[in-house]
């Protein structure tokens, strides 16, 4: 890879300018690289070329004005859905225009229907899109299917991920409404065989026969993800008795369990999420279970979902470190993704950090309102502008040149 970028820049330079593109003085904030100030980001061949305080701007074909802007890696959303489930959205529909340049879809396809996937969605995407598997052979089809325990087969499932482990990056078993542990159990066992993470979506009332005490310290294993951690039917978080972070939950975070938001739309609670947030409980990884209800009833998109983590006490800092490298390091896949280090494919987004009364909204339907919200202005995908919503890289059409084609 790095000697494919060595040729690309070769070529560029024979142009006379050896970058394609030019992001000028935006604020970078890039925690894997331990950048947060204002930086020039220089692009070419796909790729971050150069990361520096200054760049001669006459390098460059192209120049984004990115004054008071902030300048992230393309944010890495690890619960989407956009295949099986009765709600899927288009990827390019909804991530780049919210900054996220890779989305993994969260069990919308199991082994008898990857194939379908592939080729239908993630090979025509321009967003990177990934996947966790579905322990279910036919996925995220409805109760009947997910119900049906006969049907989830951990070694078909191992056998699928090995096929795609390009794209495959773990397990996920939901909406499991029998008792027991089968679903999560044959999920992690799948898990095992391929060398993956599992990520959790149950239900642990009473009558499920499972515990979340159970659940996060004896079933799951160090890396598994228990998404949806402000839904308090899911995992209880915080206690209903006193409102405090459980101590299982603290114990589990310590052995390297993950928990990740899956906003949703019915799995953001304001009670959960501010006593969680004001104890320090921090989501490990911020995404948007975005799918038809919670695109429009809850806002769930990875811009917003950042917006509401901030509005909880959250630093932008913290929340982009939590929708770039953590997820990026979570699905095995830092760090090819989630930094904008010099090498690396150019997933790039930018955001305005706009002032003023916002309304957010949670699956009960409740708002806080709060002063700030994060806009994505641009995306880029593998060096190429995706989304533009100011036209930055847009030139006035009065003087620009008839044959003025953007990068
Ligand atoms: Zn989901």
């Amino acid at each position: 890879m790095k000697r494919l970028a060595a040729l690309l820049l070769a070529g560029a330079a024979l142009w006379g300018q050896p970058y394609d593109l030019l992001i000028q003085g935006g604020h970078v904030i890039d925690p894997a690289s331990g950048i947060d100030g204002v930086r020039d980001v220089a692009v070419a061949g796909g790729r971050i070329a150069r990361v520096a305080s200054s760049i001669d701007q006459t390098q460059a074909r192209k120049l984004i004005d990115a004054r008071g802007l902030y300048v992230t890696p393309g944010l890495v959303d690890i619960h989407a859905h956009v295949f099986g489930y009765s709600g899927s959205l288009l990827a390019d529909d909804t991530a780049l225009l919210t900054g996220a340049t890779t989305i993994v879809d969260a069990g919308g396809a199991g082994w008898r229907t990857f194939d379908e996937f592939r080729r239908t969605v993630i090979e025509r995407s321009r967003t990177r899109v990934l996947a966790l598997i579905n322990i279910v052979g036919w996925g995220m089809l409805g109760p009947e299917y997910e119900d049906n325990v006969d049907d989830m087969d951990p070694a078909k499932t191992a056998e699928a991920i090995r096929k795609h482990r390009d794209v495959i990056v773990g397990v996920k078993t939901a909406h499991f409404s029998g008792t027991g542990w089968t679903a999560i159990r044959r999920a992690i066992e799948a898990g095992k065989l391929a060398g993956v993470p599992v990520m959790i979506d149950d239900k642990i009332f009473t009558n499920t026969g499972r515990t979340s005490r159970e659940k996060l310290l004896d079933i799951m294993r160090p890396g598994d993800i228990q998404t949806h951690v402000f839904n308090d039917r899911q995992v209880e978080i915080i206690s209903r008795f006193d409102g405090k972070v459980q101590p299982y939950a603290l114990e589990a975070r310590g052995r390297g369990v993950i928990f990740d938001l899956g906003h949703g739309a019915g799995s953001f609670l304001w009670p959960v999420a501010t006593r969680a947030m004001a104890q320090g409980f921090y989501p490990d990884t911020i995404s948007t279970d975005l799918h038809a209800t919670s695109i429009l009833a809850t806002e769930s998109d990875m811009a917003n979902a950042i917006s509401k983590m901030m509005l909880l006490g959250m630093s932008l800092r913290e929340a982009i470190e939590r929708s770039t490298v953590r997820p990026a390091q979570v699905i095995g896949r830092y760090p090819e993704l989630g930094t904008m280090s010099e090498g690396r494919e150019a997933d790039i987004a930018l955001f305005e950090l706009r002032r003023g009364v916002f309304a957010y909204k949670d699956a009960w339907k409740k708002k806080m309102l709060g002063t700030q919200r994060l806009e994505c202005i641009m995306s880029l995908r593998a060096g190429r502008i995706a989304f533009d919503a100011k036209g930055l890289a847009f030139p006035d059409w009065r003087t620009a040149g008839a044959y003025e084609v953007l990068p």
